[in-house]
């Protein structure tokens, strides 16, 4: 009766990938995925010697046609599991204007059908409850967080729109819950977070702050991989200590945790550099 049969696909991390639609005005361009077919994705890659193709394969790959709703109902069950007590993280990853901002929260002029993922999973989990209220009693607490610079903080729902492909901006949801017949108490935790842009600054071109935070990213970002990826592996050594992003997320990642790194690539032509790059690091923590 509870969710507990949540589907275990590869182990407790899944990977999920979503490709950008063009933006307007950008119709005559050619996109730079080839196909997609089911779980897998063909980029047509640049080469010296004419036209080449890389494929790379994740639980599941949505394209630019892929609508917010689509995306959301695969990722029902995972978030449903926070109320019988598990802990999920789910991530977007990508270069800035791949569409993580979009996934998470959606665009700016938000209509219902546009919401993301952080609006339909509160809203889903309040749902669940009230279904739920005659045989458990949930308590539910939210709270935003950014993380700039390794540094932590609270912050107000505006404040993360400025900075935002520069910081890892992050919705928690604790939810404890208890069966009202046997007493028992389920506590479960999720994080909503939508990271710092994944593009690597050229260094010739920052200096001073700019050059710090980049490093700062870079540095959290590669040990967010790391720590997906030896969790992948069953590695007994998990390198949470490495970043800020990793050690605040420690107890809900690895062990009964459940964690899905959503990868979001943009279609130009001229972005295939980063492309590659984001689904390399996806393909290494899948
Ligand atoms: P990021 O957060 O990765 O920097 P955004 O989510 O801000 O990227 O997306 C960049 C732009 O593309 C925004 O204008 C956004 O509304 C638009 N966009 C991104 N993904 C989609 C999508 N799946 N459908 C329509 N527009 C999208
Ligand atoms: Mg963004």
């Amino acid at each position: 009766k509870l969710y507990n049969q949540v589907q275990d696909l590869k182990g407790s991390i899944r990977v999920y990938c979503r490709v950008r639609p063009f933006l307007s005005g950008q119709s005559n361009y050619l996109s730079t995925v080839d196909h997609i077919e089911e779980g897998n994705i063909t980029i047509n890659t640049p080469s010296k010697h004419g036209k080449g193709w890389k494929s790379f394969s994740f639980n599941k790959v949505y394209g630019p046609s892929a609508t917010q709703a689509e995306v959301f109902s695969d990722m029902q069950p995972l978030i449903r599991s926070v109320l019988d007590g598990y802990n999920v993280c789910i991530f977007a990853y990508g270069q800035t204007g791949s569409g993580k901002t979009y996934t998470m929260t959606g665009p700016r002029e938000l209509t219902e059908k546009s919401q993301g993922v952080n609006y339909r999973a509160l809203s889903d989990l309040f749902l669940i409850a009230e279904q739920r209220k005659d045989i458990f009693r949930y308590d539910v607490a939210v709270q935003m967080l950014e993380i700039y610079n390794e540094q932590n903080r609270a912050v107000g729902a505006t404040a993360l729109n400025d900075r935002s492909s520069r910081s890892h901006s992050c919705l928690t949801v604790h939810v404890q819950g208890k069966d009202l017949t046997s007493g028992t108490m389920y506590r479960g935790c999720m994080h909503l977070v939508d990271l710092a842009g994944s593009e690597r600054v050229n260094k010739s071109e920052v200096t001073g702050d700019r050059l710090k935070e980049a490093q700062h990213i870079n540095r959290s970002l590669s040990a967010l991989g790391d720590v997906i990826a030896s969790l992948a592996q069953k590695n007994p050594h998990v390198p949470y200590r490495n970043s800020k992003l990793t050690q605040l997320l420690q107890d809900s990642l690895g062990g009964q945790a459940k964690t899905l790194m959503f990868v979001h690539i943009s279609p130009e032509p001229d972005a295939v550099g980063e492309t590659i790059s984001t689904l390399k690091f996806a393909e290494r923590v899948a």
